[in-house]
């Protein structure tokens, strides 16, 4: 595709302000997190994409699956803390891949990453309150089908539709599972399976600025024809030493903002925008540009996508949407919209499950210690 549009080609001043405006007709003063626990599920990848540091070889002595012990050990953890949600991460079937990802699943009993996922959800739900959301990238009709009992959302950053970034010497080389056709098929039988879900794009690792925009438009494509995107996460490539990608600069402040204004413009308003708040120091300056939501915040894990950005504290966070005139409030991992019985977002044992966790108005109980 050719580079049509740049920065300059935007009028960020009036974006931000009619962006602004969509946010407050559909949202209001409320901006909203989810808390959470992060379980690093497995970091063996089939995958290679050029800016990932979460992904470790099989030879590395990192790479492992974690047992079930070492998932109940963090979830007791973060049910202590009093979060709701606990965000399962995984690389992409490992197994089709490498002999190591096999060797362990089958020590576990397993054949397949996503059988070995069930389980933990399963085992989840049996031993603590919290909400499984899962994150396993590009699934089958028939993996989200046997996922959706035991999970109470699901997400797959779609990141970018640019098959330009699929070709040798680009970041998303030899990943079968960044080819744009596999993850929007995911992402519309994630709406045709009714599963409340989180997709997001990932800005400054090569794509043009008409690639962002047709993301963001294959995105709301999918929404219009299913109704099932909860949130768009509007994510900033972040550079590190050990990533083929170290020497690319991450986006700046005015690209994160005109991108932010451009997804609530272009995204239907009922649809939650949202940036990390550990990756910019100038996030805070995301509520200018139409951001309505932090996402998931950890009081006790790291966040192993990019571990060496602390999360910022609850209370931190509380106050910087103080100062920009909004107040923070927790949500579930499931949005208030998609919690109706009757409209089939949630498995029967799911929507008990919420049910005990939800106020009135859909967002998080306040737990009494
Ligand atoms: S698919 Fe995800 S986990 Fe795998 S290498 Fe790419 S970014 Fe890393």
């Amino acid at each position: 595709m050719l580079k049509v549009l740049n920065h300059k080609s935007f009028d960020k001043s009036e974006l931000l302000i009619r962006a602004s405006e969509r946010r407050h007709a559909a949202w209001g003063k409320i901006v909203t997190y989810s808390r959470k626990v992060f379980v690093p599920l497995t970091n063996m990848c089939r995958d290679t994409c050029s800016y990932c540091t979460f992904v470790k070889h099989p030879n590395s002595k990192s790479a492992q699956i974690l047992n079930p012990e070492s998932v109940l050990e963090i979830v007791r953890l973060g049910e202590r803390s009093g979060c709701k949600e606990v965000l399962l991460s995984l690389g992409e079937k490992p197994e089709l891949r490498y002999e190591k990802a096999r060797e362990e699943l089958k020590k576990l009993g397993f054949s397949t990453m996503v059988g070995y996922l069930k389980f933990v959800c399963q085992m989840i739900l049996r031993e603590s309150t919290l909400l499984p959301h899962v994150n396993a990238g590009t699934l089958s009709e028939d993996e989200i089908s046997s996922l959706k009992p035991v999970a109470a959302s699901m997400g797959m950053m779609l990141e970018s539709v640019s098959r330009r970034l699929t070709k040798r010497g680009m970041p998303h080389f030899a990943c079968p599972d960044k080819i744009p056709v596999q993850r929007i098929r995911t992402m519309n039988n994630m709406g045709m399976l009714k599963v409340p879900f989180t997709t997001g794009v990932l800005i400054g690792i090569g794509e043009s600025w008409d690639e962002r925009i047709e993301t963001l438009k294959a995105i709301e494509d999918s929404h219009r024809k299913y109704n099932h995107i909860q949130e768009v996460i509007v994510q900033n490539f972040v550079p590190k030493p050990d990533i083929k990608m170290r020497n690319f600069p991450g986006p700046d402040q005015e690209e994160m903002l005109i991108t932010i204004a451009l997804a609530r413009l272009i995204l239907s308003p009922e649809i939650s925008i949202q940036s990390p708040p550990n990756l910019s120091a100038y996030h805070v300056n995301y509520l200018d540009a139409g951001l309505n939501d932090w996402g998931g915040i950890s009081p006790v894990t790291d966040d192993y996508i990019n571990p060496e950005k602390t999360w910022p504290r609850i209370e931190e966070l509380r106050a910087s949407t103080k100062s920009k005139g909004f107040e923070l409030q927790e949500r579930l991992t499931v949005y208030p919209r998609f919690q109706n019985k009757k409209d089939g977002f949630l498995s029967p044992n799911m929507f008990r499950r919420v049910t005990g966790l939800r106020r009135k108005d859909g967002l998080a109980r306040k737990q009494c210690c």
